[in-house]
């Protein structure tokens, strides 16, 4: 087992970051990006850094959407609005990705990873505002509150991530409860307050060809 790589890892490599898939194991020494942080495959070693521009900007583009978990076509109608959105059209779209509910619940520790979090908002744990909402791709907006389900609130997951997350930093934009397992958007975030490692400008590039 010791060279056993979740699937995950495997877009790490590919992506050439660590993506952040996985939850505890990203921070921990059983890491693939860490121990191997070459792309997969026999030929993964081999590979050189004679990207052309169009690759790089390809790779930066599937870089996020593995990030946020979000699928092409989707990704695409995000593009369509931040295009449409005053500002800065890279800024927006990650905007927009963040303010999805599954990135709020991740982002507040309520789950390890955005995977987790997609989870419990599909099985009906979370809640906007007061009412359940099952929609992980839910676009909330400052004032909305996050919470989870009464009855879900001692449920394993999100205690240990709230153990686990405890201390960390939480984003300036958001506000948590945790003992009341709920969480606030204070605004929308600037570029600065997103810490997320892509380079936006290639993927509205990459966009603007096709
Ligand atoms: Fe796997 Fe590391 Fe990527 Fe997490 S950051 S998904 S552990 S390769």
């Amino acid at each position: 087992m010791g060279n056993f790589a979740a699937p995950q890892c495997r877009l790490c490599r590919r992506e050439g970051a660590k993506l952040f898939l996985k939850s505890e194991r990203c921070y921990s020494r059983k890491c693939a990006f860490d121990r191997r942080p070459f792309p997969p495959g026999q030929h993964g070693q081999a590979t050189t850094n004679k990207v052309k521009e169009y690759g790089v900007q390809l790779r930066e583009k599937q870089k996020m959407r593995r990030i946020y978990g979000v699928r092409e076509k989707q990704f695409r109608l995000y593009l369509a609005e931040a295009i449409r959105r005053r500002g800065v059209t890279g800024e927006s779209l990650l905007q927009i990705v963040e303010s999805r509910l599954d990135n709020i619940v991740y982002r507040l520790g309520l789950a390890g990873s955005r995977a987790m979090a997609r989870q419990l908002v599909s099985h009906g744990h979370v809640t906007v505002n007061g009412r359940k909402s099952n929609t992980a791709s839910h676009l909330l907006k400052p004032g909305d509150m996050v919470g989870v389900k009464e009855a879900s609130r001692s449920l394993p997951p999100i205690v240990k991530s709230l153990e686990t997350s405890a201390g960390a930093r939480m984003p300036v934009w958001l506000e948590l409860n945790p003992l009341e397992r709920n969480g606030k958007i204070l605004s929308v975030p600037s570029r600065d307050e997103i810490d997320t490692q892509v380079d936006e400008t290639l993927i509205v590039e990459f966009y603007s060809r096709h």
